[in-house]
């Protein structure tokens, strides 16, 4: 049976093609959320790693912040669920999700058995989501998958301050002219990111074991700044950004399967 997951993001389309609710046999990950050409790029990119085509397809279940206005699924579900099914589906004795996406960080609680017990989420300030690091990568012309290999070579994190992302900005750019190296001042961004997300996380309680999710995981720097942080080992896969659509991919197995 073949489910497919899309999760239409605020800023990236991920969509994962999945066999029997067990095997993943093909993604697809490009920039951009509903309204853009994002969708449909994920899933060119996704079909042309398979012999597979649309007709093929059990059920198709869409997530994510665009969720409401895409056409092309059979069922649509929460982000929340979702990264609490892709999270225990890589991670089967997960407890907490920090997922770290463009616009917002969400932390899930779950119980023993995999049901959601507690959700805390910021959505209301770009501070301590991938925006924050979008917009001081775009200050340091740098890409953003950069970003934490510059920050392994610092030797003291610069201190940010400002809580907000456009005094921080204005603080990175004073910082920069002053002659603040750039791997301490990189270091710094991120540990301004965790800090935030931290005490999020604490909120909603913290109990291992813990993983990341969303395009945030892939940096490395904020992961370890949150270990240090919430004093606790935080667990990372290379498809920390498909989460949701794994989620999404299970979902849809399940109904058919119920
Ligand atoms: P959304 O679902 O809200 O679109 P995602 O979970 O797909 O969010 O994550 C997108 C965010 O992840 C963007 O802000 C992007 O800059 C950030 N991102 C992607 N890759 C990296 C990376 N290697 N390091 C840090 N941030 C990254």
């Amino acid at each position: 049976m073949l489910t497919l997951g899309i999760d239409i993001g605020s800023t990236t389309s991920k969509c994962v093609l999945m066999e029997d609710g067990s095997k993943i046999i093909a993604t697809g990950l490009k920039i951009g959320g509903l309204g853009t050409e994002g969708p449909e790029e994920a899933l060119e990119e996704l079909w042309a790693q398979t012999e597979y085509t649309r007709e093929d397809i059990d059920r198709t279940i869409v997530t994510g912040y665009g969720r409401n206005k895409y056409e092309g699924a059979d069922g649509e579900v929460s982000e929340l669920t979702c990264h609490a099914l892709g999270g225990r589906f890589i991670f089967p004795d997960l407890r907490t999700v920090i997922d770290i996406g463009g616009q917002d960080a969400k932390i899930i609680t779950l119980g023993e058995s995999g049901r959601m017990t507690n959700f805390v989420m910021n959505d209301k300030c770009a501070a301590g989501t991938g925006r924050f690091l979008d917009v001081m990568a775009n200050i340091l012309r740098m890409d953003i998958d950069e970003l934490d290999e510059c920050a392994s070579h610092s030797e003291k994190p610069a201190s940010i301050s400002s809580t907000c992302t456009v005094f921080a900005e204005s603080e990175v750019i004073s910082q920069l002219a002053n002659g603040v190296a750039r791997p301490d001042l990189v270091a710094g961004i991120c540990e301004s990111v965790a800090s935030r997300v931290g005490a999020l996380a604490r909120r909603a309680g913290v109990t291992p074991r813990v993983c990341m999710s969303g395009g945030v995981a892939k940096n490395s720097a904020v992961r370890h700044a949150l270990e240090r942080n919430l004093e606790t080992e935080i667990s990372f896969d290379p498809m920390a950004q498909y989460f949701g659509a794994i989620g999404a991919a299970l979902y849809g197995y399940r109904q058919l399967t119920k």
